[in-house]
């Protein structure tokens, strides 16, 4: 079984009437429900229990998730260390929507993760640009999202190991929507679609990508960073 933890910051859900309609129990409790399967366990961890995420828990999750918007600021630094080290010991790591300026993310990626924006509930083209990756398998050429809040170039990353996909919106901005990197031993995907004012979690084709993510991040190989002194081999 892959182990997962979802992080949720789980503010938008229980203070707008609208997001709770399209996410009732939260957006971690949706993916939870989306993702779960015959290979994958999920537990989840919001920001009212954010001191959860200790050493341990993270010792034992194969691939996190994280979703967070309003409060980025009242995850304590030193869980986002945690989850960094995590990551470069080889945890799985996946950055959703606005994640982008989440306190691991920024420290896993060192700029400072920014981009333009506008929300007007624009039509979304979420496009292939590497059908042979993992990541895009059973995916067609694109996606198709009815709304999404527009996300634009210039996105202050650092260049991807490699671009999954490439959103394109109304107003004919696009931004890098689907990025894979590698810290130390672990793998990082970001995934820009899942404004919390639309159900874009329940979307089949979207929970494929994340899913696919998941079994792409993943992997048994765990093990702190070291500096060691050696010695030379005799003979
Ligand atoms: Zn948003």
């Amino acid at each position: 079984m892959m182990r997962i933890t979802i992080f949720n910051e789980f503010v938008h859900e229980k203070k707008d009437d609208a997001v709770k309609e399209i996410y009732p129990n939260g957006i971690h409790t949706a993916l939870k429900e989306h993702l779960e399967d015959g290979e994958i366990t999920v537990n989840t961890v919001t920001l009212d229990s954010v001191n959860d995420i200790t050493c341990e828990l993270l010792a034992e999750t194969d691939v996190m998730l994280w979703w967070g918007h309003l409060q980025h600021g009242d995850v304590p630094d030193e869980v986002a260390k945690r989850v960094q080290n995590a990551v470069l010991s080889g945890m799985g790591m996946i950055f959703l929507h606005s994640a982008h300026h989440s306190k691991p993310f920024k420290l896993l990626m060192g700029t400072p993760c920014s981009l333009s924006w506008r929300e007007d509930g624009d039509r979304e083209y979420v496009w292939v640009c590497d059908p042979s990756h993992p990541i895009a398998q059973g995916i067609d050429r694109y996606i198709k999202l009815e709304h999404e809040e527009t996300y634009s170039e210039p996105f202050s990353i650092p260049e991807p190991d490699k671009l999954i996909f490439i959103g394109n919106y109304e107003g004919g901005e696009v931004f890098r929507a689907g990025c894979c990197y590698r810290r130390g031993y672990g793998k990082i995907f970001y995934f820009q679609p899942g404004h919390e004012s639309y159900p874009t979690y329940h979307n089949p084709q979207i929970i494929k990508v994340i899913k696919n993510a998941v079994h792409w991040a993943y992997s048994n190989y765990r093990k702190e960073i070291d500096c060691p002194h050696i010695q030379k081999i005799e003979g």
